[in-house]
């Protein structure tokens, strides 16, 4: 009887209202015309897609209350995410409160400053009810100093100038997938192949917008360039960058026509800044991370995603591709495209290599591993992730660029890492296909002309270092590294090597009183060695009193190899320790250009568009 029952009216019709911004509350109606007779279910999704930690968004939901023809009906919760109410024939109308309070690019924020919100946690999925068609209602907080709010999303409006009002969602995936911003932003636009991007800045800032919009702009058009390089047609028909400008922070999450910003204050560009500083670089470089996977990730989709289970983990092993590459291309096209220089990207690619190449974590977990764990592991990291796990980001980016150089090498730099790009989104991307486990792999081997298994054995599904040393000499690139605490530029010319200083194998942070405490300790290291943990405090070091900011500075004094006597307590417990100062593991790798043969410059200039 239901599907002869449900088939007529199947839109969901919500209702937004800042109800309270000092309380930080939004209050949502959510309304059924024909629930399910046997009594509709409600759910708030537990994660965000994007980002693969279990955030269970229901427990921010502070008051609910349902309606039925107008009359009160009794609704139940049945689990931490899921209400039920009782059977009843008529629409159903659910009211309740969320509580923002979470300025993070996953979260709701609102305040008498601004509102800010993605769907996953404030609108309720009905159940029964995820393919059917949205009508959004945002309702402009009451008070003469809302008076003047604007709105700003890629949702589709109704009207046809963006403001407070009607918008609509041919699904409920796509309703959650246009985060909302509202306040009094400075906004601005720019055309990128025919297609307005909108940036809107939240937040006090001094930036330089128009020099923002402008660089912002060579980004968008080198990426909608590389994945249709015939028709340059962007796969939205519209785009917005909401950055939320604070003191400290920063982060992003990807949608389908949009992404959410945290930025620093400080990485913004300020007027007459003629050169991009690297914390401007780091602000473009997320941006074009975040634009990257509009098609990598929003539309070439792991199939394991498709559709998402928003109610639990959704496994993949994939993430090195869909995350660690999104990550290799986001600098390589801010190159490409012009905004920073060849070198500027070789210091930035190094940094890359040095990062992932002294944590023993990488002999642990194959980036593969890294993705299914993400979950429990790369998004709960603990002070011993630097030993146990490898970054599906940095590794997998590295990943990408040894890729990129061995299909360059195998087909005589015919083909690239751009065509595996091109034809993932051809083939499953624009098609609105998921891509299964090991595709990326066989698609891989196809542009090649080669078989990659053993490449992929490795890179992906193995610990073994990429032999970055060669392939970057394939395009010309010497890979080289410096000791860490040595100075930053390297002995001149006739001149002796510089001292290396020991090491204690451990990262060095400050507890509350400013004593030495003990952040990481490094698989191996000295103070591992001695038996020292992370959490220890170290309070004197060969008869001498430390703290957080000499304890470097003390340990430089001795030679490698140097025994030394430690205090450091242990929670209230002291402890004494001989202590062998060791090698430093952490090194700086450097990468620098070479004359080279006009045919290795032909593959760096092609890659690197330059
Ligand atoms: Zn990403």
């Amino acid at each position: 009887m239901a599907p002869v029952f449900r088939a007529t009216l199947r839109v969901t019709r919500y209702t937004i209202t800042p109800q309270h911004p000092a309380a930080h509350l939004f209050e949502v109606k959510l309304t059924v015309d024909t629930p399910n007779p046997a009594g509709q279910r409600f759910m708030l999704p537990s994660w965000i897609p994007g980002s693969y930690m279990i955030r269970e968004f229901s427990r921010h939901v502070i008051s609910i209350a349902a309606t039925s023809s107008g009359a009160p009906i009794g609704v139940t919760k049945i689990d931490k995410c899921t209400w039920q109410c009782v059977p009843a024939l008529g629409p159903i109308t659910l009211t309740y409160t969320v509580y923002a309070w979470d300025l993070s690019v996953r979260g709701a924020h609102l305040d008498d400053t601004h509102g800010f919100f993605n769907g996953a946690n404030v609108f309720m999925l009905a159940e029964g009810f995820r393919d059917s068609p949205c009508e959004i209602e945002i309702t402009r907080p009451a008070g003469e100093r809302y008076a003047n709010w604007k709105i700003a999303t890629a949702l589709t409006s109704v009207a046809a100038v963006k403001d407070f009002g009607s918008f609509r969602a041919t699904s409920y995936d796509e309703l959650i997938d246009h985060p909302v911003e509202m306040g009094n932003f400075t906004h601005a636009s720019f055309e990128a192949c025919g297609v307005t991007h909108h940036v809107v800045l939240t937040g006090r800032h001094r930036a330089d917008v128009p020099r923002l919009c402008a660089d912002l702009q060579k980004i968008c058009e080198a990426q909608i360039r590389l994945f249709e390089p015939e028709s340059a047609q962007a796969p939205m028909s519209e785009y917005w960058f909401l950055f939320m400008v604070v003191g400290e922070g920063f982060g992003g999450l990807e949608h389908r026509a949009s992404t959410a910003l945290i930025v620093s204050r400080d990485e913004l560009p300020v007027a007459n800044e003629a050169r991009v500083t690297p914390a401007y670089r780091k602000l473009l470089s997320l941006a074009s991370h975040e634009y990257f996977h509009t098609w990598n990730v929003k539309r070439i989709m792991p199939a394991r995603f498709m559709p998402y289970d928003l109610s639990t983990e959704n496994y993949t092993n994939q993430l090195w591709f869909f995350e660690g590459f999104t990550d290799y291309y986001d600098d390589l096209m801010l190159v490409r495209s012009g905004v920073i220089t060849t070198l500027e990207y070789l210091e930035i690619e190094a940094d890359g290599i040095g990062r992932i190449l002294s944590q023993a974590g990488r002999t642990k977990q194959s980036v593969a591993e890294s993705s299914y764990d993400a979950w429990i592991k790369y998004y709960r990291q603990d002070e011993n992730a630097v030993n146990s796990i490898v970054s599906y980001y940095q590794k997998g980016a590295l990943v990408g660029l040894a890729l990129d150089l061995t299909i360059r090498e195998q087909t005589g730099n015919a083909k690239s890492l751009d065509d595996v790009m091109r034809s993932l989104w051809q083939r499953f991307g624009m098609v609105g296909v998921g891509v299964p486990e090991g595709e990326i792999e066989r698609t891989a081997s196809e542009v090649a002309g080669a078989d990659l298994t053993a490449f992929f054995a490795d890179a992906v599904y193995g610990t073994k270092d990429l032999d970055l040393v060669t392939l970057l000499a394939t395009a010309g690139i010497t890979l080289s590294w410096r000791a860490v605490a040595a100075s930053s530029t390297p002995p001149a010319a006739g001149k002796a090597a510089e001292r290396v200083p020991p090491a204690l194998g451990a990262k060095i942070g400050s507890d509350s009183n400013g004593d030495a405490k003990l952040t990481q300790v490094f698989d191996g290291g000295a103070a591992m060695s001695a038996g020292l943990s992370a959490g220890d405090t170290i309070v004197a070091i060969d008869g001498l009193r430390v703290n957080a900011g000499s304890l470097e500075r003390k340990i430089r004094a001795f030679d490698i190899g140097s025994i030394v006597e430690l205090v450091a307590f242990r929670r209230d417990e002291m402890m004494q320790l001989n202590v062998t100062l060791s090698q430093p593991v952490n090194q700086t790798c450097v990468l620098t250009l070479n004359d080279v043969p006009p045919e290795a410059k032909a593959r760096r200039t092609s890659w690197l568009g330059r």
